[in-house]
């Protein structure tokens, strides 16, 4: 099974044990990988649900559903301060392989970037390719950019068990040692982490006592000084590596 190819689809293309394949999907079966009719590949609805699928004269038939066990055992959302240029686009590729369930895309008072539209539409193909690629049950969710103080007195933030802040210049205990102890809280409910990490210029103080003040605990990610992209890379292989250890 894990030789074969992955693509992602929407719910509203399964009827009847049938998979509608979008034309660019056929494009990318037939074309891309060289699928031909009879060819087995991997449909995943980045949800959770897969199945084994097999392709027809036209379209695709449905052969068996399939279980995923990729997942990390509790939800992680990263709420990154946009960093310059692309670097964006590598932390939600390598942050989807990872394992991450949501991405927040923030607007500090320190960020130089400032997103088109079209920025928000593309990391959202990317995580879909990232999510095919490490072969996960579930597309992360890129939410829309907000500012700051919007996601963290929003709804997911206020409804999260446990928030972090990495502040790079504070005498704060590591990531790792504050971490909860409990890992699964039982099963119908996953434990749900909230990880913020700041711009090039670092948070505002103002910004770091808001965060303070609505529940997160902040956070150091070791001696150095990590750049921007790459501080939600490493706060994320360290949950990782924690949830699964
Ligand atoms: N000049 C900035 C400062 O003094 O805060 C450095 C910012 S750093 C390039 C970008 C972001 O990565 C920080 O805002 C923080 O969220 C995170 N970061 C980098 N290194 C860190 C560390 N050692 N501990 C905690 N957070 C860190």
């Amino acid at each position: 099974m894990s030789q074969l190819q992955r693509i992602a689809i929407t719910s509203s293309q399964l009827q009847s044990g049938e998979i509608f394949l979008t034309k660019e999907q056929q494009h990318y079966l037939g074309n891309v990988l060289r699928l031909h009719e009879g060819d087995k590949f991997i449909a995943m609805d980045g949800f959770g649900s897969g199945w084994l699928a097999q392709l027809t004269a036209e379209q695709a038939e449905i052969l068996e559903p399939l279980q995923f066990k990729t997942e990390l055992p509790a939800s992680v959302t990263l709420m990154v301060a946009l960093p310059k240029g692309n670097a964006f686009d590598d932390i939600v590729r390598v942050c989807t392989e990872v394992g991450v369930s949501c991405i927040a895309p923030a607007v500090s008072a320190r960020t130089l970037l400032n997103p088109s539209p079209q920025k928000l539409e593309r990391w959202r193909r990317i995580a879909i390719e990232a999510a095919e690629q490490s072969e996960r049950a579930f597309v992360p969710t890129i939410l829309e950019p907000t500012s700051v103080v919007s996601f963290i007195s929003g709804d997911l933030s206020s409804s999260t068990h446990h928030k972090f802040i990495c502040d790079a210049r504070g005498d704060y205990p590591h990531l790792l040692s504050c971490l909860p102890k409990e890992k699964i809280i039982n099963d119908q409910q996953q434990m749900s982490l909230i990880i913020a990490t700041g711009p090039e210029g670092g948070w505002t103080g103002k910004e770091l006592e808001s965060a303070v003040n609505l529940g997160f605990e902040p956070v150091s990610l070791g001696k150095r000084i990590l750049r921007a992209v790459t501080a939600p890379i490493f706060a994320l292989s360290v949950v990782g590596a924690f949830l699964e250890s």
